[in-house]
């Protein structure tokens, strides 16, 4: 029999053609699904149009919207579909793969090319996205990625090119598994699994990229016009100047839970170093450790952490266990 797959579209350049303004959303849902010719043989699908918009247009309230909606829906099917724009993606799979409690599989797919360009990915990652979620190995490995005929753990990927096809990567833990044409092969499992169960989020947290001689206004913004919660994207190790130090050090003093990653791509961030600014100084003073989450997701798991109402003693103590 076959499996009954949902499918929800976003909007993202999967969506998008051109005109006479340049590549904008146009393809509804429908359109989209009809260009794989064999589209119904694989599953039998539902359609669920959450909306058309371009990513970057995407925000907190909506991802977690999405979360709530997959959470009523999923029980009358094997596994979703979410059709998304690349630029955030990664943030809105997160949010579902935070706040998700379901382990039926929930596979996000997107396109690097409009339907404006020849040789389209779009259509064969959905078509791929639908065989993953109707795979039965597919089951409990938290919610996932299938793109270029690849499989990520959303925890553990990001986007590293602005426009080739191969737009995502996995560097340090690598992909779960492939997606070839007559089989979807599973190599590991993600050791990374959140389960929070959440009925509203904090979204008023700010984040901070450092860049050499930063000044601390920014960080004095946030908390003047009042963030709950800031993430700092640190140098390396999670280092910051001295001047950010003080900034965060002064934030902390108000109770705003401060969370250090790191703006280089792969590896932890740690207290090591000890001078004017070190991690080790930030981690002394209260800063809370992101380990090796990167920025952009470290601020929604504090949105999902402050939403529960959660000290920062506590916060930091999750992002410890969690190992990010
Ligand atoms: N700007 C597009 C979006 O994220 C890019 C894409 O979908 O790849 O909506």
């Amino acid at each position: 029999m076959k499996k009954k797959i949902l499918i929800i579209t976003t909007g993202g350049t999967i969506s998008m053609k051109g005109s006479a303004d340049g590549v904008v959303p146009s393809l509804t849902g429908k359109e989209i699904l009809l260009l794989i010719p064999e589209i119904d043989t694989i599953a039998d699908l539902t359609l669920y149009e959450f909306s058309n918009i371009p990513s970057p247009m995407m925000t907190p309230l909506k991802m977690f919207e999405l979360s709530n909606i997959v959470t009523k829906m999923i029980d009358g099917f094997d596994g979703v579909v979410i059709t998304h724009g690349t630029d955030t993606i990664e943030e809105t799979s997160y949010m579902l793969f935070l706040t998700l409690q379901t382990k039926k599989p929930v596979i996000f797919t997107a396109a690097m090319r409009s339907n404006e360009e020849t040789g389209l990915d779009g259509p064969r990652n959905l078509f791929n996205a639908i065989r993953v979620a109707a795979n039965e190995n597919s089951f409990d490995r938290g919610v996932m990625l299938a793109v270029n005929d690849e499989i990520f753990s959303v925890r553990e990927v990001y986007k590293s090119s602005t426009s080739l096809t191969n737009a995502f990567d996995a560097p340090h833990y690598g992909i779960l598994g492939m997606i070839d044409v007559d089989d979807i092969i599973f190599y590991r499992k993600s050791e990374f699994r959140y389960k929070f169960s959440v009925e509203k989020i904090e979204t008023n947290v700010d984040m901070i990229k450092l860049c050499a001689g930063m000044s601390r206004k920014f960080i004095d913004y946030s908390v003047q016009t009042g963030a709950k919660g800031i993430v700092v994207e640190a140098f390396g190790r999670g280092n910051v100047n001295p001047e950010m130090q003080y900034g965060i050090i002064d934030a902390m003093e108000k109770g705003i839970p401060v969370v250090i990653t790191s703006r280089v791509p792969n590896g932890r961030v740690l207290g090591i170093y000890g001078y004017e600014g070190g991690a080790k100084r930030l981690e002394e003073n209260g800063a809370i450790m992101g380990y090796d989450l990167n920025g952009e997701k470290a601020r929604l798991k504090l949105m999902v952490l402050l939403g529960l109402n959660k000290s920062v003693d506590e916060i930091r103590q999750i992002f410890k266990e969690d190992k990010g």
